[in-house]
């Protein structure tokens, strides 16, 4: 049976790409084909960036209180189609009904955040700054920008952007991942409905191509990425190279430390929950947890005894805590990392890869023990569901391994000691820190980003920085 193949969406119009090259994608679960991205170029780029470039003259000049109410009303469709767009993440993403509903629940929000632009896009005013002579700072909009996403929040991360952007007064154009595209085209179908000018917001299908022709258009502003590093550090080099703006949000390996005084049933929930919640594949899950002091084997055994209750399946069935990997290529990389880490002389006390259901790309929960820095497991992404446990003397000892991991994206302790949490927020390098949190999870009313080799930048995504990522700061001078 043929599969629906993609089209973007261009100048308020969905149009089919005459391209020959697609990425077939694939339901996680069972594996059948269920789609075709079309992996355009150069020049249905340069379409959708024309379309945003043209509309970008009159909306920048759209009161910025008109511009919210298409956000408005936005909001209120995706809340009527929620449920809808989360079972098409579930589709084409793996991951279980519930975490699909979270994620979708996230990206509204976002909207709602941008619907604030008339007062976060005010700028500052001084009068007499010399006699009789008045000065003000204004936010103008910048140009068309532009969004290239990842496979493991499919509807989320674009929202994580376009809101701010187009209520701030630019034109807009999306690249979902070519591996899950369902989710953005439904979004763009509610775009469409909620009746945005034509062009202020494009859909571009695509892969590396795409990505390459934003970064060297000339009438592209900026570059907001979200994927793995090796591609962030390439996103950002070149966007800048050509003088754009550019945000790359790039991978992760997050250290969980626990101390000998946590709660510990609490403690390890959360760290359960962070290591295997979307299959691990989440830039904040848990990926080394460490063990301070005499808690190593409380927390080895709580954490094997959570995990061996976790029930893997299709994420669109009842009663399912795990889904599928992504695809069966991401899979077999992290079965690798698996037979890695056992040569490498780490300790496996739970083997995912026994019991876990055939047909689809599945993997059961897999915990390390014994697992030093040096070891690829300790220190690469995997981006799958596999823990390790490192475990430490001191305190001192768990930052100063954080310290050696460049992938700083995000970083929790567990403890009831007011003296430990503050020392550990106060040293650590990961940028979203949790005190007694599994996930420390991007709110749409602050910014969000790593540091270190997880983000190339210097404003991050959403929040207040960004009125700065998505306007530029006039400075008018008046004497009359
Ligand atoms: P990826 O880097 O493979 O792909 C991300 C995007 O870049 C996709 O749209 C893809 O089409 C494009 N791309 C891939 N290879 C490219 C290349 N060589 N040149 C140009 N463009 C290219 O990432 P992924 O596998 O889709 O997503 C998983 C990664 O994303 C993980 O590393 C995860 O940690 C990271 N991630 C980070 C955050 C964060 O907030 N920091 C959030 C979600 C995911």
């Amino acid at each position: 049976m043929p599969v629906e193949r993609l089209q973007n969406y261009v100048g308020g119009e969905w149009i089919s790409p005459d391209v020959q090259s697609v990425h077939v994608v694939h339901n996680p679960a069972t594996g059948e084909p269920i789609g075709e991205t079309p992996l355009c170029g150069a020049a249905e780029v340069d379409a959708a960036v024309q379309a945003a470039r043209a509309a970008f003259a009159s909306w920048r000049r759209t009161p910025v209180e008109e511009r919210i109410q298409y956000l408005f009303r936005l909001k209120y469709l995706l809340e009527e189609r929620a449920e809808d767009l989360a079972a098409v993440v579930t589709r084409e993403n793996g991951k279980t009904l519930p975490e699909a509903r979270g994620s979708v629940r996230r990206g509204i929000q976002m909207v709602e955040v941008a619907c604030g632009a008339p007062s976060l896009l005010m700028g500052q005013a001084l009068e007499d700054i010399a006699t009789g002579i008045d000065c003000e700072s204004v936010r103008q909009p910048v140009g068309v920008f532009t969004c290239i996403a990842p496979f493991n929040f499919p509807a989320m991360v674009p929202m994580w952007f376009f809101p701010f952007a187009v209520a701030c007064g630019n034109t807009f154009v999306n690249k979902p991942s070519e591996q899950v595209p369902f989710s953005q085209k439904l979004v763009w179908e509610l775009i469409h409905e909620a009746g945005f000018p034509p062009g202020v917001l494009n859909l571009v299908n695509g892969g590396r191509d795409v990505v390459n022709g934003f970064l060297e258009h000339p009438d592209v502003a900026g570059v907001s990425f979200v994927g793995s590093s090796p591609v962030a550090e390439h996103v950002y080099r070149t966007a800048a190279a050509h003088g754009k703006r550019v945000q790359a949000l790039g991978g992760a390996k997050n250290f969980i430390v626990v101390m000998p005084d946590a709660d510990m049933d609490h403690a390890l929930d959360a760290i359960h929950e962070s290591a295997f919640g979307c299959a691990g594949e989440r830039c904040l899950a848990a990926s080394v947890v460490v063990p301070v002091g005499g808690c190593h084997e409380a927390v080895r055994e709580g954490l094997r005894e959570r995990m061996g209750r976790v029930k893997v399946g299709d994420g669109a069935a009842p009663g399912v805590d795990m889904g599928p990997l992504i695809s069966g290529p991401h899979r077999d990389r992290v079965v690798e990392y698996i037979e890695t880490g056992v040569r490498e002389g780490a300790r496996l006390v739970v083997d995912g890869r026994e019991g876990a259901p055939t047909g689809g790309y599945f993997l059961g929960p897999t915990l390390f023990d014994g697992v030093t820095p040096e070891m690829k497991i300790g220190s690469e992404e995997i981006f799958g569901p596999v823990l390790c446990v490192m475990p430490v003397d001191t305190l001192d000892d768990a930052l100063e391994l954080t310290r050696q991991q460049p992938l700083a994206n995000a970083g929790s302790i567990f403890t009831t000691s007011g003296k430990h949490a503050r020392k550990y927020r106060y040293e650590v390098e990961a940028s979203m820190t949790g005190v007694n949190i599994g996930v420390a999870a991007p709110m749409s009313f602050f910014g969000f980003g790593g540091s270190k080799g997880s983000f190339y930048g210097d404003l991050k995504a959403h929040g207040r920085e960004a009125f700065d990522f998505y306007t530029h700061r006039k400075v008018v001078i008046s004497r009359w």
